[in-house]
């Protein structure tokens, strides 16, 4: 038995442009790219907005529509943040972020340690069957899998303001699928027995991988245009397969009956690292005020950096500050975002929570006061964030490796104290040799490959080993 939770953020880039304008809530918002409203929130949809529409036709259907160009930096960053929340929440999990505004969390682990805790269950949102309260064995998972989707929707409107809507599920696509279900703000748990009331009727268009042609060829070749018409045919297979192929054939014909084994994969390494306060009812009166503020963002991200620089072997290069102004009405809010220049925040593998916190905090102050003594006030700061880019490998060696070097070349078993001063002196001579060549690297935008390997190291070891 595995438990899928889906998770999808309503209307993203509109929510996002009212998260940072509360003026907008209530209203509807329809969010411009290029020529065409790409997102409006549920406010629209109720009077008739869809999506991708030409912004003149929108404007005559919704005279009152407030139409915002949109922010991709700010909906890149939000994502982020959310979906790093979301990291923290289910780090017991597998979290697969797909897209700016989905993902997946494997939380079959978590649901098996409830089950063997034994606690009373309860069941969180809508269900497929509509009143089903006799849980078999395998519906127990998926009632614990609807308690977690409600806790981390719950947390993630907390603690980031964005409301989300959830599917739960025993895999991949069903738990997609049932996302949409109870939109905006709502969770579905699909359970065995509702499976085919659920997908029959959807059109076969909605299963991910049939794009418009397939369904297209599908409705002309064999006439089927929903679900329900592959399940109910028991010929559909051999039709599917001269149709689309046979690969094709048996995925959809799988996916038509609610069968999908594709795992939940994590997909690399956190990007950037984020911290952000908001600001009200405080109001920053004094640069003393914004530093201690500044402080516990810091805080944090050495303590969260420390953990990822011995576990990846990597250090951030960029601060970026972010924060969202707001005008003497008490209404108005601009969002701005200031960065570091390249390679300005030099962090090593070695440095402890201490020395790092007080390089970010240093890094980050000095990035914002440039900004701030031209444009703003302290006062005016509503919410602000501390961020951490742009990550490196650490190439350097370590102590222990340098020492061990030393020691073999040198061919004797016993360990003198020497060895250790030179093994510090030597891995202090090549980790800086390393540093100069990755930040000459990036200067000259030359690939690694093609640097000459410079032997000082080398030639410095040697000259011991000799000796
Ligand atoms: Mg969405």
């Amino acid at each position: 038995m595995r438990v899928i939770i889906h998770l999808d953020i309503d209307c993203f880039y509109a929510q996002a442009e009212i998260v940072q304008d509360e003026s907008l809530r209530g209203k509807p918002v329809g969010v411009q790219q290029n020529q065409t409203i790409s997102t409006c929130n549920y406010e629209a949809r109720a009077r008739g907005l869809g999506k991708m529409v030409n912004h003149v036709e929108a404007r005559k259907l919704i005279p009152d529509l407030v139409v915002i160009q949109s922010h991709m930096e700010l909906y890149r960053e939000e994502s982020a943040k959310i979906f790093e929340r979301l990291n923290h929440i289910c780090s017991d999990c597998l979290v697969e972020i797909s897209g700016i505004d989905e993902a997946f969390v494997d939380v079959t682990e978590r649901v098996n340690q409830m089950l063997s805790l034994g606690n009373e269950h309860v069941f969180y949102g809508h269900s497929v069957p509509t009143s089903h309260k006799k849980y078999s064995e395998d519906d127990l998972w998926l009632v614990r899998g609807s308690e977690i989707a409600h806790q981390v929707r719950e947390t993630i409107l907390i603690e980031c303001g964005y409301q989300l809507s959830a599917g739960v599920a025993n895999n991949k696509l069903l738990s997609k699928l049932v996302t949409s279900l109870n939109k905006p703000f709502g969770q579905t748990t699909l359970f065995q027995l509702g499976v085919n009331e659920f997908l029959n009727p959807l059109m076969l268009r909605k299963i991910p991988k049939i794009g418009r042609i397939t369904s297209e060829k599908l409705f002309k070749e064999c006439g089927y245009e929903k679900i329900r018409d592959v399940t109910f045919d028991s010929n559909a297979l051999s039709k599917l397969t001269r149709a689309i192929g046979e690969t094709t054939a048996l995925y959809l014909q799988s996916a038509c009956n609610g069968v999908d084994d594709s795992k939940v994969i994590p997909k690399g390494l956190k990007k950037s690292f984020m911290s952000e306060f908001t600001f009200l009812p405080v109001s920053i009166k004094s640069t003393a005020l914004l530093t201690e503020k500044i402080n516990i963002l810091c805080e944090d991200l050495s303590q969260r950096l420390v953990r990822d620089i011995s576990k990846n072997q990597r250090t951030p290069t960029r601060v970026i500050v972010r924060y969202t102004t707001v005008a003497n009405n008490g209404k108005e809010r601009a969002y701005r975002s200031v960065s570091s220049a390249k390679d300005s925040l030099s962090i090593t593998g070695k440095m402890s929570v201490g020395e790092i916190h007080k390089v970010v905090k240093e890094l980050s102050f000095e990035t914002l006061k440039n900004r701030l003594s031209q444009e703003v006030d302290y006062h005016e700061l509503f919410r602000m964030s501390v961020g951490l880019y742009d990550f490196s490998k650490i190439n350097g060696v370590t102590l222990d490796e340098m020492f061990n070097r030393v020691a073999q070349k040198r061919s004797i078993s016993e360990t003198l104290d020497s060895d250790y001063k030179l093994a510090l002196s030597l891995q202090k001579e090549e980790n800086n040799l390393e540093l100069a060549m990755m930040k000459r690297r990036r200067t000259e935008k030359i690939p690694k490959s093609k640097i000459v390997q410079n032997n000082q190291t080398q030639t410095s070891l040697l000259r011991f080993i000799k000796k």
